[in-house]
């Protein structure tokens, strides 16, 4: 199969890139194979890209939210009718299971859906006064021009939670993808132009991060910064959105801590560890990366829990039959895994299974690594650091005191997992747990319904929920003296 060249959204225009040598080759995590092309957009392209959504702006912002309702149900409809191609695309250039990449299309069509119902529901509030003819009133309107700026492990799931709020807010938007994951994004910024979406409301700009992307986040005509990534990036882009006073949702590392009391179902905890662990290869932004056990029931849970690990079948994402798990998404990813595993190894601890790529068979040709559980060992760097891949250490606790104490002892605070069958517990240790969000007995997370948070340096602002269209709307006070002469 020829690789494909992805075009660019600008305006009304389909840019498709300056030539080969411009362009951004796109691999396939699994057998390292170009996939695809996509365009590097310079400094031209990108003030091009604003300029389209600054022109777009008013337009867009001044339509009945029922209008732009209407918009996002038709975007989810196309991506549900084009379901088959771009979970595919996902898988050849992101690497999960292409079932996991079935998910992934699902839940962005789902995010239009929902911001499509919200978007008619954001109202406003009347203001008692200190005066009889003083009327005070209160409404949201949008920020303006949107830089949506994601990562490369969830391209069209984490894209998908920015644009459908934006736009629901009335904001257009210049969206810049993951160089490594570009394809699927910028189809469906094509679908939706495509589907009737009025020009310079939603472009996309493709290229490096420090190029394309510094460049959109630092424009004047950006208002707002919508950003998924690591924290570091973050904190560039809270320093180059202080110059301008611009407006930013922050959606950063995280290293979740999984707490399994003494009482933890652990018929639940376990299968529930494996999950979130090792999905997408642990490229997950809520991966469990540490997990403390309460003594009593330390031993069964790690030897069940590396049992199970080792069960699992890692291969390219498009085999038949289906693996439990892709390769890692890039080399520097792998790379990053296998450093955290040999500190560990160095600092004694116990490598349960895994701790290694695959020695032989398809899934050595591609960025593969096995499920591993390290158990024990001190001040692993794993155990301070995203390890970002299928990778997780077991650490055993007296009581839970000490597991909360070691969860809040890190300076992120995105998810935490907690598995009791004490009522008590599960509302006393949420409580004190400094995170985002607290999942007890359960694994799930980042769904369309619920605010997503991160607390400390796993973000600023809130994603998802009806929360996450506040984000993109301003307060204005309307004040009205009605007792004039
Ligand atoms: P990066 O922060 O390196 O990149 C994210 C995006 O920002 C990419 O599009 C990147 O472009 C772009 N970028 C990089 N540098 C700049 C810059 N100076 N100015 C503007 N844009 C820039 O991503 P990581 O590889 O660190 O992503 C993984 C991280 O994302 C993990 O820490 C994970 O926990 C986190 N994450 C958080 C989630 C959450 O909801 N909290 C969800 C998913 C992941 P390019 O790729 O082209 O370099």
């Amino acid at each position: 199969m020829t690789p494909g060249r992805a075009s660019l959204v600008i305006g009304a225009a389909t840019v498709s890139g300056g030539g080969q040598a411009d362009d951004i080759a796109v691999i396939n995590p699994a057998d390292q194979q170009i996939v695809g092309y996509a365009p590097a957009a310079g400094e031209q392209l990108v003030d091009d890209a604003v300029q389209a959504a600054r022109r777009a702006y008013g337009d867009w912002s001044a339509r009945p939210a029922a209008e732009r309702a209407a918009h996002l149900s038709v975007i989810a409809r196309w991506i549900r009718s084009r379901a088959g191609e771009l979970a595919r695309t996902l898988t050849l250039e992101q690497g999960k299971p292409l079932s996991e990449a079935a998910s992934e299309v699902s839940a962005a069509a789902a995010a239009f859906d929902y911001y499509a119902a919200e978007a008619v529901r954001v109202y406003g509030q009347t203001v008692p006064t200190d005066s009889r003819t003083l009327r005070s009133l209160v409404i949201h309107q949008p920020y303006g021009v949107t830089a949506a700026i994601t990562t490369w492990n969830y391209p069209l799931g984490l894209m998908a939670w920015k644009l459908a709020p934006a736009l629901a807010a009335g904001c257009t938007v210049v969206a810049k993808p993951s160089e490594l994951t570009p394809l699927a994004t910028l189809d469906l910024i094509r679908g939706a132009a495509e589907s009737g979406l009025p020009p310079g409301v939603l472009n996309s700009v493709s290229g490096t991060g420090a190029a394309t992307g510094r460049y959109l986040a630092g424009h004047p005509g950006v208002a707002k910064i919508s950003f998924t990534g690591g924290t570091s990036t973050g904190r560039q882009l809270l320093e180059l959105a202080a110059r301008d006073i611009k407006s930013v949702t922050l959606e950063l590392g995280g290293h979740s801590p999984m707490i399994v009391a003494a009482d933890a179902p652990l018929s639940l905890a376990v299968p529930d560890a494996v999950k979130r662990s090792f999905r997408n290869a642990g490229q997950l932004c809520n991966s469990v990366n540490r997990i403390f056990v309460e003594r009593p029931v330390a031993q069964e849970f790690t030897e069940k829990f590396a049992a199970a690990a080792a069960r699992l079948t890692v291969g390219p994402g498009l085999a038949d039959p289906e693996p439990d798990i892709g390769p890692l998404t890039s080399a520097a990813a792998l790379d990053r895994v296998e450093r955290h595993v040999a500190d560990a190894r160095q600092a004694g601890a116990e490598v349960l299974t895994g701790g290694a790529r695959p020695p032989d068979g398809p899934a050595s040709a591609g960025y593969f690594y096995l499920p591993t559980v390290v158990r024990g060992g001190d001040g692993l760097l794993m155990l301070r650091e995203e390890t970002f891949g299928p990778v997780a250490p077991v650490v055993v606790v007296d009581d839970l005191d000490e597991a909360i104490t070691a969860a809040n002892a890190l300076d992120f605070g995105l998810v935490c997992y907690l598995y009791t069958r004490d009522l008590r517990t599960s509302f006393t240790a949420a409580e004190r747990l400094e995170f985002g969000t607290v999942s007890v007995n359960s694994v799930g997370g980042g769904d369309v319904h619920y605010p997503y948070a991160g607390w400390k340096r796993s973000g600023l602002g809130v994603e998802l929920g009806r929360q996450g269209l506040e984000e993109y709307l301003r307060v204005k006070n309307i004040r009205m003296e009605i007792g004039y002469p």
